[in-house]
Order: C-alpha cells, then sequence, then structure tokens
C-alpha cells in the first residue's frame, strides 16, 4: 500500500483516471459480508483495476508467482482486509498506522535483510547445530514413506533403509508429503496433493558496472501480468546485498515463470538465457554479453493459497490431530516467506519435543505399572 501520497500522484505507472479512482476508496464503504474473495476482486473493489494491475499485481507476484484473481485474500493479505473492516477503508487504514512501528527518529528498518554469506548458511548453520548436540544428521537420500509402526512411526527411505521414529517434520514440499502420507491417511494426503504449486526459475547475469547504462536505482522492478510476457521481475541483487559482487561489478538476476505461465519453463537453459538477455537489453539497455551466467529452477517451488486455502489448512490440521507425532513445516501453509517457514519448522519442532517427552512419561509410567502388576 502507498504510504506517501505524493509520489502516486507524481507517478506516471497510473493515469490521472487510476489515480482518481483509488482515492475513491477513501469514501467507498466496507464490504459487509465476511466470506473470502480473491485478492484481485478485493484491490479491484476498494482501488480499481489500474491500481491492480500496474501497482499491486505485480507486486504480489513477485512473493508467490501467482494469479490474483485465483488467490485468496484471508490467506495472503489478511490484514488488507482486517484494514477495511476496522478502518473503514486502506487509505484510511494507511493514515490510521501511520509512522506506527518504529520510534520517531528512529532510522527504518531495511526492507531486505540475508545471511551475509548467503541463504545457504541457514541450513548449514542447522545442519551444525544438529550435529553438535550430537545427534545423526542424514542428507542426500530421499525419505520415501511414513508409515506407522511399535515406535509410533517408521520412515521409509529411497534405497530401503527404514528409520524408526517417535515423532517425523515433515518440512517437505507439500506435494512430497502428500505421496510420504498417503499410506498412513489417504485423505490427509489429498488435501495435500490439493495445494497447487507455480514453478519459477532465476537467470543471473553478472556484468561489468560500465556495460550496464541504466543507474541501478531502487533494487530492480516487477513486471504486470497484462504485459503477457514470461518475465517475472529483474533485481540488482549486487545493490540488495553487500558483497554479492566484487567491486566494479554487478549481478542482475532475472525472475521468469508464473502462475499459468509455467511452460516457458520447459525450455533448456541457453532459452532461459536468450530470454533474460532481451529483457536487460529492452529495460536497462545490456547489450554486453555477461561475463557470468547461470540457470536455477524452482519446479513446483511456489505454492499457491487460492481460495479455499484457510478450509484446507483447517482441514489438514484436523486430520494431522488423528496421528499425534505427525507435524508438517513449510512453505505451503501459513506463509511461504522464509520468516514464515521458519516459524512453521520451530512450532513444528516444539510440537515434536513436547510428544517426545509426553510418550517418554506415559512409556515410563506404563513399565511402572507393569512391573507392580507383576509383583506379587
Ligand atoms: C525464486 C524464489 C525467490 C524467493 N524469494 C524470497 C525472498 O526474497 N524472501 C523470502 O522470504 N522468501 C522468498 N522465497 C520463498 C522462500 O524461499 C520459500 O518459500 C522457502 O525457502 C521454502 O522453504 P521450505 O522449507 O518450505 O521448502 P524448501 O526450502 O524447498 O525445503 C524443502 C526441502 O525438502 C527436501 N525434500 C524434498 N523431497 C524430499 C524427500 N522425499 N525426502 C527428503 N527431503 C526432501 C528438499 O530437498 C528441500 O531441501 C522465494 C522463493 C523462490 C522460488
Amino acid at each position: 500500500m502507498p504510504t506517501r501520497l505524493a509520489p502516486l500522484i507524481r507517478s506516471s505507472l497510473l493515469s490521472p483516471v487510476g489515480k482518481a479512482r483509488i482515492a475513491l476508496d477513501y469514501l467507498l464503504p466496507a464490504r459487509r459480508d465476511d466470506g473470502d474473495e480473491s485478492l484481485g476482486r478485493f484491490i479491484r473493489r476498494r482501488l480499481g483495476p489500474e491500481a491492480w494491475e500496474r501497482l499491486v499485481e505485480p507486486l504480489m507476484a513477485g512473493i508467490y508467482a501467482a494469479d490474483g484473481d485465483q488467490l485468496s485474500l484471508a490467506a495472503t493479505f489478511p490484514q488488507l482486509r482486517g484494514a477495511e473492516r476496522q478502518h473503514g477503508g486502506l487509505i484510511k487504514g494507511v493514515l490510521a498506522t501511520r509512522g506506527r512501528g518504529h520510534a520517531p527518529g528512529a532510522a527504518p528498518k531495511p526492507a531486505f535483510l540475508t545471511p551475509v554469506g548467503g541463504l545457504n548458511e541457514l541450513v548449514s548453520a542447522l545442519e551444525l547445530r544438529i550435529r553438535d548436540r550430537g545427534a545423526m544428521a542424514r542428507t542426500g537420500v530421499a525419505a520415501t514413506a511414513v508409515v506407522a509402526s511399535w515406535s509410533g512411526y517408521q520412515v521409509r527411505l529411497r534405497g530401503g533403509e527404514a528409520i524408526p521414529a517417535s515423532a517425523v517434520i515433515a518440512a517437505i514440499p507439500a506435494h512430497v508429503a502428500a505421496d510420504l502420507l498417503a499410506g498412513l491417511d489417504p485423505a490427509l494426503a489429498a488435501d495435500l496433493a490439493g495445494i497447487p504449486h507455480a514453478s519459477t526459475a532465476i537467470v543471473t547475469l553478472a556484468f561489468r558496472r560500465d556495460e550496464i547504462p541504466h543507474p541501478l536505482d531502487g533494487h530492480g522492478y516487477v513486471v504486470p501480468r497484462v504485459e503477457g510476457g514470461p518475465i517475472l521481475a529483474c533485481t540488482w541483487s549486487s545493490r540488495k546485498w553487500a558483497g554479492r559482487a566484487p567491486d566494479g561489478w554487478e549481478v542482475v538476476r532475472v525472475f521468469l515463470g508464473r502462475s499459468g505461465r509455467d511452460e516457458v519453463l520447459a525450455a533448456d537453459d541457453d532459452t532461459l538465457i536468450a530470454l533474460a538477455y532481451r529483457e536487460v537489453a529492452e529495460r536497462i539497455g545490456v547489450t554486453a554479453t555477461a561475463t557470468l551466467s547461470r540457470v536455477h529452477r524452482w519446479p513446483l517451488g511456489m505454492p499457491q493459497y487460492v481460495l479455499g486455502h484457510p478450509e484446507r489448512i483447517t482441514r489438514i490440521e484436523a486430520a494431522l490431530r488423528a496421528h499425534p507425532g505427525i507435524y508438517l513445516a513449510g512453505n505451503a501453509y501459513h506463509g511461504v516467506g522464509i520468516p514464515d517457514c521458519i516459524a512453521s519448522g520451530e512450532r513444528a519442532g516444539d510440537a515434536a519435543v513436547a510428544h517426545v517427552c509426553s510418550e517418554g512419561i506415559k512409556s515410563a509410567s506404563m513399565s511402572l505399572h507393569d512391573v507392580s502388576a507383576t509383583v506379587p
């Protein structure tokens, strides 16, 4: 949501009619019906079609790679509906909450944070912590099924090995969790499999600074769906993060693929790199050949919180209660951002520890009971 009006009024992104339509939000009454609606419908209703197509949809797609007319407002941006309910509209909501969140005079928080050495540091730190505490960490081998057993559960691995477990946290994509849990609970598996996922890819290009005529101000840009192309966004990561490129060099990342345009990802790496070159030539005037180019693919990496998602998650969580000791974590349930995923992992970890402890207490009291039963 724009929090300052002057840049919005000056912006060439929207026509005068589009800007006037945004202002109408101030006067429009709040919707009374409590049911969910799509994000696209909500924004068009409050701010008009132009604000949706040129402002909100591209930003939303940069997060979810989704079709906003399918996305559940309640599952993605409940705070927008909350602002409408509480304050009567989005502009009124912004005005009411302006200035909240940081002390006057305090430096605003940076928009983006990441580990200094790259995101892989999160995974390495976790692995190190597990091993440091004397636990065994097996990596690089896929689980194929979770089945009930005398110990509670058994996690079957590709290659035939099976690990007994009192508790299992499936911190894997929902569509994989569906396969793993299918034998245990087909209805739960069907709900997990029903969460749609979009695929994306990133082409990373490195150029010398003097090969890029654009000033690379800001952090990059997002591309509206109405433009019809497969490119979702482009960021200059060397400007977003310190230490991502040596002095005098820039790293540009082009994001490809979005819900409904996944077919572009069937192309080979050379084709994706060619699309990225065309993009940076058209928008930031780069015609040089990149010194480094890399393609990273994220097949089915982005869950789509479509209409009905909150109800589906309620069903999944209810079904899990019939399988104490099984927990789910990751981006398919309560938020796709890394902080959401970490929070879901911590919740699952705490619940698993509590379960293992309570099972330990139960089995200890059961064996005491057995002993007293056998003592004459
Ligand atoms: C291109 C892109 C850019 C993004 N940018 C941002 C961003 O800027 N900020 C942000 O907050 N979020 C961002 N996200 C979202 C965020 O990165 C993801 O939602 C999050 O990393 C997902 O974490 P996860 O643990 O759920 O899944 P993953 O990180 O995918 O972890 C799932 C793990 O399960 C493993 N696995 C799969 N099958 C099996 C199996 N059978 N047995 C055992 N293991 C298995 C996989 O190997 C993988 O390690 C981005 C996502 C994408 C795709």
